[in-house]
């Protein structure tokens, strides 16, 4: 985003005025607000600069950093042109509440220092010390954490079948293989703070049993491999991992696979045995991972965003994170809001705030004043939801009852242009091509309705192409082998539930 050259040429005009050693360049990860990047933060006084280019950073040296006075034009305004100078008067991010996203934007990734000062690793320290592997279990359970990857499955639960389960040898993994269309949840995590995630799977590790782990992250996502490299190499040197962690007599080695961009590597079983070198295709369950997973030893899975919660929730305490949220979803969920919407970003916000506070309040609306028209969630394996669900509690339960599902956390923003069956189309034109086409029915039924959709689409559709699509999708749902073909056909069900009528009219116009 330019951000790179805006720091080089920030150190040049600081060293051509003296000021190097007055004034520290930091560079940190994302602070979210995507569409005002680049993003310039002075402190002490904490004053934000948003959209600022190589060609401004003359005025804010001499101004700000030589004068002591803010560059008024730079300073971020909201919606009534006011100037709003500090991060927490920004309405983008007053109703956010950031755990899995607490240093990014605030640290430099690649210090792990800066990571310790903000109390990284004291988490897994005290735990080594003064904890036993099942106190920090009975924490995460008490937390009432849910897998942020999609599925929603209570981590507590999920980390206790692998605990539970025989062999001397176990492995924890981080699922970085994030591919959702308009998601970018994990990949900012990554590269704001990377720290966050090795301590949340050493803590995991310990809980577990594991000594080994892996993170498997795509290969699309460079900078986040490097950090992730360095990041580990950091913790080395401190001793936060290797044969005696934290001079205890608990081990841990960490390693990063690169995945090859194969959508469906972020199953399970199929990521498991990309790491383990073969072609990445899920195979059926049971045996799940908590009893034969990565080379057939005992193996938990969980995504990067619960990882990153982990050492939060151990340093606070269960009881303090399952105070927020909703009764059945605790905690808080990082979303990636994209589309129609003026303030596009990473925002995380508790489990429970409403679909109009994540659009309206925190996105500031509909872009050129359209009328919001449905939000895409859950990415291609969610599903659309209308004006008449703004005012729903965002939670797993809620949403599975609206048709859609959490996800991964993507939340792509339609307005009144859209036309809901390309939405759809789009959808499973991404899913269609991602099927590994080791079962029929995602191989064949996904391509069956994609060619009833550009059929629809081109005008040669029937009026029971749309009985057709509806059987179609039932069945590939409940005969598919796996997430992938399971979910495919949510955003056709769920724009056949709420947005029939578009598809209708196509149908009509050309008959
Ligand atoms: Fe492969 Fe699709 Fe079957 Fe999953 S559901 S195993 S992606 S063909």
């Amino acid at each position: 985003g330019g951000a790179a050259a805006l720091r080089e040429s920030l150190c040049r005009e600081l060293a051509a005025r003296g000021l190097e050693r007055e004034v520290l360049v930091v560079s940190t990860g994302c602070h979210g607000l995507c569409e005002m990047g680049p993003v310039v933060v002075v402190y002490p006084e904490g004053t934000f600069y948003c959209r600022v280019g190589p060609s401004d950073v003359a005025e804010i040296v001499e101004e700000h950093l030589f004068k002591g006075r803010p560059v008024e034009r730079l300073v971020y305004r909201d919606e009534s042109k006011v100037s709003v100078p500090r991060y927490s008067e920004i309405p983008f991010y007053r109703k956010q509440r950031r755990i899995a996203l607490r240093n990014c934007g605030y640290i430099n990734p690649d210090n792990i220092d800066e990571y310790i000062a903000r109390d990284g690793y004291v988490a897994l320290i005290r735990a080594l010390r003064e904890s036993t592997p099942r106190q920090v279990l009975e924490e995460v359970t008490a937390s009432g954490l849910r897998g942020r990857g999609g599925g929603g499955f209570p981590t507590g639960l999920k980390w206790g079948f692998c605990a539970g389960a025989a062999g001397d040898k176990k492995y924890v993994i981080c699922n970085a293989d994030e591919g959702d269309p308009g998601a970018f949840m994990d990949r900012s995590i990554l590269e704001g703070d990377p720290h966050s995630v090795v301590e949340g799977m050493a803590l995991g590790a310990y809980a577990i049993g594991a000594d080994e782990g892996y993170i498997y992250c795509r290969a699309e996502y460079p900078l986040a491999v490097r950090r992730l490299e360095r990041t580990i190499e950091a913790a080395m040197e401190y001793g936060l991992l290797g044969p005696s962690v934290a001079g205890t007599d608990f081990a841990f080695h960490l390693h990063v696979k690169e995945g090859a961009g194969a959508f469906v590597c972020g199953e399970e079983t199929a990521l498991m045995a990309s790491i383990e070198g073969r072609r990445g295709m899920p195979r059926p369950r049971p045996p799940f991972p908590a009893n034969r997973g990565l080379w057939g030893c005992p193996t938990n899975i969980n995504n990067v965003e619960t990882w990153a919660n982990v050492p939060a929730i151990v340093r606070n305490g269960g009881a303090w994170y399952a105070a927020l949220g909703t009764e059945k979803s605790k905690g808080t969920k990082v979303f990636a809001l994209t589309g129609k919407v003026n303030h596009t970003g990473l925002v995380e916000v508790p489990m429970g705030t409403t679909l109009r506070e994540i659009v309206f309040e925190i996105g500031g609306g509909i872009l050129n004043g359209r009328k919001f028209k449905a939000v895409q969630i859950g990415g291609p394996s969610g599903g659309c939801l209308t004006e008449e669900h703004l005012d729903l509690p965002v939670s797993y339960e809620s949403l599975a009852q609206a048709g859609a599902i959490m996800g991964s956390g993507g939340l792509v923003v339609m307005d009144e242009e859209n036309c809901m069956v390309d939405v759809a189309k789009f959808f499973l034109e991404f899913t269609q091509a991602e099927s590994c086409g080791k079962c029929p029915p995602c191989r064949e039924g996904t391509k069956k309705m994609l060619d009833i959709l550009n059929r629809i689409c081109s005008g040669r559709g029937r009026p029971e192409d749309l009985d057709a699509l509806e059987y179609l999708a039932t069945m590939i749902k409940e005969t598919s082998l796996c997430g992938l073909g399971q979910t495919a056909p949510n955003p056709v069900l769920t724009t056949l539930r709420y947005f029939r009528h578009e598809y209708e009219a196509h149908i009509d116009e050309k008959r």
